[in-house]
């Protein structure tokens, strides 16, 4: 009810907290397209897989009140688990296909059921006009989108650029990981997807752009490589590996350093 009384349009900018300047943007954008911005922090058990790193995820609710109240945010809906998830809750949403099944599907079994049921559930709560979500999740934003349309729910789905730090490394909530030395090392990953980029602008196949990635991240640096899990090059909406490169295709990658799993990607 409280959102129901907000000037429309109304915008949604979901987030786990831990609220950096990649959250600020959507909110900066979401500010401009919108009369009025509501975000929602949330870290959602059921899109953790056994393992990872729910119980340490950083948490710090009042200075993410505040930062939101700062970028002007309407209204911020942060629930206890016991809100969302009701005890005799017995429906999930399955976006299915490869569209799950590969890259972060592969590698988080389950995940995207999780992010897709909440993000079901958050529409169906604040009933937004549009949904602002990060190009830096680029396959959480496909699925995001096939899941709306699929069940004809009634949001404009906007993405929003990657913010990154001035070394290029994307910015996450999971970068508060890194030691010093992983941190710098961090960054090899976003300067190894622009070595494949720029080799995809030249017509060149889509090994020759995947091969270049993995060069530049196998060079010997003082600074620790990320060891890659996987680098594709995909159809944006489909996440269907590309035979080649192709405007509008996204070069994507998952590496390990230290405790992190980092993701990011590039717009050919
Ligand atoms: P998270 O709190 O990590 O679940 O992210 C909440 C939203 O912020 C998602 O739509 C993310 O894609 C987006 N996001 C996370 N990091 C960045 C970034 N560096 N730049 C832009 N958007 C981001």
């Amino acid at each position: 009810s409280a959102c129901a009384a907000l000037p429309r349009p109304l915008g949604l900018v979901p987030t786990m907290g831990a609220l950096h300047a990649g959250h600020l943007s959507l909110l900066a954008v979401a500010g401009e397209e919108c009369a009025s911005v509501a975000a929602s922090i949330f870290v959602n058990p059921t899109q953790f897989g056994p393992g990872e790193d729910f119980e340490r995820y950083p948490r710090d609710e009042a200075r993410d009140l505040r930062l939101l109240e700062e970028a002007g945010a309407a209204l911020a809906f942060a629930p206890d688990a016991s809100e969302m998830y009701s005890p005799g809750a017995s429906t999930a949403v399955h976006v299915g296909g490869p569209l799950t099944s590969r890259f972060e599907g592969a590698s988080r079994p389950g995940h995207f059921d999780g992010v897709a049921t909440v993000v079901a559930k958050l529409l169906g709560i604040v009933r937004p006009d549009h949904l602002f979500l990060g190009q830096k999740d680029a396959q959480q934003l496909a699925v995001v989108r096939r899941m709306v349309a699929d069940l004809d729910i009634d949001v404009e789905v906007v993405s929003v650029p990657t913010m990154r730090e001035p070394d290029g490394l994307a910015m996450s909530s999971r970068n508060a990981y890194l030691d010093a030395a992983e941190r710098r090392g961090a960054a090899r990953l976003y300067r190894a997807l622009q070595r494949g980029v720029a080799v995809a602008r030249v017509p060149k196949s889509t090994v020759h752009v995947l091969q270049a990635t993995e060069a530049d991240l196998a060079r010997p640096e003082d600074d620790p490589a990320p060891r890659l899990e996987y680098v594709a090059l995909v159809d944006a909406d489909t996440f269907e590996p590309a035979a080649e490169p192709r405007r509008g295709h996204l070069l994507a990658a998952a590496a390990r350093l230290g405790a992190v799993r980092l993701i990011d990607n590039i717009i050919v």
